[in-house]
């Protein structure tokens, strides 16, 4: 077995709970944002519309943004406005049960033995959305040229087709597939959980996309308490790949790091298109999602969701459909909304500090954390060039700097220093003595290049 060796990063102690997965009762209102990472989806219904369960409610003409169905069948009830998970503008569609939810779902299933062009087919109309920052979506980042050549062939001419044959690095072969069982961050069990519980998924799933990316190699990397597993042993002799364990240093997990200590190649950023270096990361949640919707042609979309109680220390694993409200949640737990004084979806070094709790849970989210107890209002002192920020960013950039430059909206100085670089791990502000907010003013710097590219 091979080591997944992280020069940089921090360790933390591992406490994990044994959590069992506990399934949320459905909530009679599903909430689906009509935006994420790779782009925006234009509503295909209106106010009113009737729609069966797996139904497009949402799409776009660029194949980098998959569609969206709905999991239930019921009733348009409104469209409203809601920040996206990465707290932009956004609007989101919000579906009402109906009484009567046995409609049959829409979609088809493949079999095990289908052509990598039919898993590409599958996969892209699947729309599965990834909790990672990848740059394309699964079907885009795994297929091996000749697939996607082959699709464009027999798909005739359109404005869609045409899209995908600018798909950066298109020509360039996946050599290696890594599968990512490694969780995110500290305080997070999403991914061990499914690796430990949900094997013959992960194989079912990495068997899919080993066809669709003609990968020569596959590597699976696994947290070090599952290194010995007999999740760990199946998946290798099922599979005839590698194992590489984590030497438990955050954040191993992420695309950048994790390409670079496997493999020895680089990400080149800003666009951080994988396929540049023949590589393909998939992680073991979208497997998930995959396999139940390629190969078992189940539209429920429920994904597994951590809850933290992150000031009590109490964990919950939760099972819910993408588009249950946090609010939902937070009723589940017999929380008092009312006493919450902090609510970040996508945990507390990755994620975001949401204000309105008609926010989904969706596949781009692992951890939700729930704060009831006193939080600190930390009123940041000035830079007392400690190093401590340099000491661990595992993409050996300053961000003192960096943070300062955005401070100062001297946005384009940050370009110099390598801002596209930092992949917003926080462990920068974690460190920080002087409580400097490092990775909120390089999140504002990047939406404000984005926003002066758009003008431009
Ligand atoms: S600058 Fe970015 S990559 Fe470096 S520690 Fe801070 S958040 Fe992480
Ligand atoms: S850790 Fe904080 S105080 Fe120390 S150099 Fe970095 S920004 Fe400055």
């Amino acid at each position: 077995m091979k080591t997944i060796k992280v020069a940089k990063g921090l360790s933390f102690p591992v406490r994990q709970p044994a959590l069992a997965v506990r399934k949320v009762s459905p909530p009679r209102r599903l909430v689906y944002p009509t935006g994420n990472r790779w782009g925006w989806l234009y509503p295909e219904v209106k106010e009113g519309d009737a729609v069966g369960a797996g139904q497009v409610i949402a799409s776009s003409s660029l194949p980098y943004v998959p569609s969206l169905k709905t999991a239930i069948s019921g009733t348009v009830r409104e469209i409203i406005k809601l920040p996206t998970l990465q707290l932009r503008e956004g609007q989101a569609i919000v579906i009402e049960a109906a009484e009567d939810v046995s409609s049959v779902s829409q979609s088809v299933s493949i079999g095990e033995d289908a052509s990598p062009v039919e898993v590409f087919k599958a996969i892209m109309d699947a729309g599965i959305w990834e909790v990672d920052d990848y740059a394309l979506p699964l079907h885009l980042r795994v297929a091996a040229p000749e697939v996607i050549e082959e699709y464009i062939k027999e798909s005739g001419e359109s404005e869609f087709v045409e899209s995908l044959r600018n798909i950066p690095y298109r020509d360039r072969a996946i050599e290696t597939l890594i599968v990512n069982a490694l969780d995110r961050q500290p305080q997070s069990w999403v991914r061990s959980h499914i690796f430990a519980s949900d094997s013959d998924r992960i194989v079912a799933g990495v068997r899919l996309l080993q066809r669709l990316s003609g990968a020569k190699q596959t590597i699976v990397a696994v947290p070090s308490h599952l290194a010995d597993s007999e999740s760990t042993k199946k998946v290798m002799d099922a599979l005839k790949a590698e194992v590489a364990v984590s030497n438990g240093k955050y954040p191993a997990s992420l695309e950048p790091i994790l390409i670079l200590a496997l493999t020895g190649k680089e990400m080149v950023f800003p666009s951080k298109n994988s396929r540049e270096c023949g590589v393909a990361v998939v992680d073991v949640m979208a497997l998930e999602q995959l396999v139940k919707a390629v190969l078992e042609s189940n539209e429920d979309r429920e994904v597994t969701v951590q809850v933290n109680l992150s000031g009590r220390r109490e964990y919950h694993l939760l099972k819910c459909p993408v588009g249950t409200p946090v609010l939902h949640i937070i009723d589940h737990l017999a929380l008092n909304p009312d006493s919450l004084t902090k609510v970040v979806l996508g945990g507390d070094f990755l994620g975001y500090a949401h204000y309105d709790l008609d926010v989904p849970i969706t596949g781009e989210v692992d951890v939700l954390s729930l704060w009831d107890t006193e939080i600190f209002h930390y009123k940041h002192d000035p830079c007392i060039r400690c190093g401590f920020c340099v000491r661990v960013c595992p993409m050996n950039l300053v961000p003192a700097e960096i943070s300062m430059c955005c401070e100062y909206n001297r946005f384009e100085e940050a370009v110099g220093k390598g801002i596209y670089q930092c992949i917003e791990c926080g462990l920068c502000s974690y460190v920080c003595p002087s409580h400097r907010p490092m990775v909120q003013l390089i999140r504002h710097g990047k939406q404000e290049l984005e926003r002066a590219r758009e003008v431009s």
